[in-house]
């Protein structure tokens, strides 16, 4: 058991800021007792503790209450990704069996007709008497369930138990350490687990988060020139519209700026030396859904000596590469930690997501002579090209590199003489040639690997974390 954090945090530093959003702000017992006040009005809705509700709502103070209500009354929490399509959102709620769904009003037509309970956010907004929150919280019991972005087969449902959230908050926190006045931007959405897992180290350390409704990166780089907050966490194309409004204002990061948590895929070397140069500290990590959130991350210092690594696990977590223990040799990378999930719910139950406690990612990578891990990519994505193994993520990270190309994805292609080719689909900011972008590979990447075709689009396919889809792809063609 822990104790109940929402109720430990207020009691320890009440008049702390916790959160910002737009012209508002929430020290920590005002959000203690708003949430008590949102978890009786969910009562008087008939949420019980123990029950599974779904989530679906846009970053918002509202939002936090929300989730701060049915962590307070230890509700199981399904969070909605808000880009799915009804299809997909009916294939969640289905597939965990909630009891009902919590909407924020506005979004009420995004959702699907299903046989479930809808209750608006306005319903349980209006000031009431606090609940009595449960002050003791099993370890073991489900805090959240989030859907797996669904890059590679079918979005997984994934527990995410109070314990898993402990360990990555805590692991985090023995990673970085905490300066005074912490402020971090909180521009990722909440209902994954770059976002959610803020809101925990937000009450767990006691620091502030400005909230964002969504990522806007004149906002986030004014916060940055002037050193109002300390850390954030990107996504590659997050990271680089703020590296390209610095460099288009020709501005620098204040020296108070701490660090950007770049992950949730492969983040383009050439975007850590550009970010070098603006003095915007980067530190690589390295997570899942099923690790809730980093489970390795480099530090800023090695940015550019380890350039390209993920890091080290962070305290308390393990990381091997499965079948072998000599470096550089690529393998499946497996993970031991608390921050592990117990398993799978709904449809995929049934699959196991440890053996003997190690969690088999589904990534190709290797570790290096100082045990620095570096992702190749997932393997599901690998390219066989006339029996060579093609990782798409060097391509890309090669491609992004040239000053006309915002973003590129990199799949196979089936090839009659080699079995598979690379292609690339690219996205550009400036005028070029495809003839130019070949040599350009040419010149960077070993012949087999330089993509046999090359495509200009106009939107790369994302999901609802701003990952780009290579399984999709091909649907451009
Ligand atoms: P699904 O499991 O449904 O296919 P997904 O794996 O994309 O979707 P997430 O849990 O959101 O769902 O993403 C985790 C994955 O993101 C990792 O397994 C890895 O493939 C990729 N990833 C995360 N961080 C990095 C990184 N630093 N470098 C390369 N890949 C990364
Ligand atoms: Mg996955």
């Amino acid at each position: 058991m822990v104790p109940n954090w929402i109720e430990q945090r207020a009691a320890l530093t009440p008049n702390r800021v916790a959160l910002t959003y737009k012209e508002d702000r929430w020290t920590f017992l005002q959000l203690a007792n708003r949430s008590k006040e949102y978890a009786q009005q969910l009562k008087n809705q008939g949420v019980q503790t123990g029950d599974r509700v779904a989530i679906y709502g846009q970053s918002s103070s509202q939002l936090v209450m929300v989730i701060f209500a049915c962590m307070q009354l230890q509700v199981e929490m399904v969070m909605l990704n808000l880009r799915l399509s009804k299809r997909e959102l009916s294939y969640q709620i289905e597939d965990a069996q909630v009891k009902k769904i919590i909407v924020q009003d506005e979004l009420m037509k995004q959702l699907p007709e299903v046989d479930v309970e809808f209750v608006q956010f306005s319903t349980i907004q209006q000031v009431c008497e606090m609940a009595v929150p449960v002050n003791s919280w099993r370890k073991d019991s489900t805090m959240t369930i989030m859907y797996t972005s669904g890059t590679t087969s079918k979005p997984k449902g994934v527990r995410q138990t109070v314990q898993n959230h402990l360990a990555s908050a805590t692991s985090s926190l023995y990673n970085t350490g905490l300066i005074e006045d912490e402020a971090w931007i909180c521009t990722m959405p909440i209902f994954h687990i770059s976002g959610f897992s803020m809101l925990c180290k937000s009450i767990l350390h006691g620091v502030r988060i400005d909230l964002y409704e969504k990522f806007d990166e004149e906002k986030v780089v004014a916060q940055l020139i002037e050193g109002s907050a300390t850390r954030m966490s990107v996504v590659a194309v997050m990271l680089e519209k703020i590296l390209s409004h610095l460099e288009a204002i020709d501005a620098k990061v204040s020296p108070r700026f701490q660090l950007a948590l770049a992950g949730g895929g492969p983040i383009p070397k050439a975007y850590l030396q550009r970010a070098a140069a603006l003095h915007l500290k980067v530190a690589q990590t390295y997570g899942m859904t099923e690790t809730s959130s980093q489970t390795a991350t480099l530090s800023n210092e090695d940015a550019l000596r380890k350039i390209g690594s993920a890091g080290k696990a962070l305290m308390f977590n393990e990381i091997k590469i499965e079948g072998t223990s000599e470096p550089f040799v690529h393998g499946e990378i497996c993970i031991r930690g608390d921050h592990v999930t117990p398993g799978y719910i709904g449809q995929h139950a049934h699959l196991p997501t440890t053996v003997d406690d190690w969690l088999h990612t589904g990534d190709v990578g290797y570790l290096d002579d100082e045990g620095y891990l570096f992702v190749a990519d997932r393997r599901s994505d690998l390219i066989i090209s006339g029996g060579e193994n093609i990782y798409p993520a060097e391509i890309e990270s090669v491609l992004s590199s040239h000053e006309a190309v915002e973003a590129v994805g990199v799949c196979g292609l089936p090839d009659e003489k080699w079995g598979q080719c690379p292609a690339a689909f690219v996205l550009l900011k400036k005028e070029v040639s495809e003839d130019v972008l070949r040599a350009f590979c040419e010149e960077n990447l070993a012949k087999y690997k330089v993509p046999k075709t090359i495509h200009f689009v106009d939107e790369l396919p994302r999901n609802g974390a701003g990952k780009m889809m290579r399984r999709k792809l091909h649907e451009l063609l």
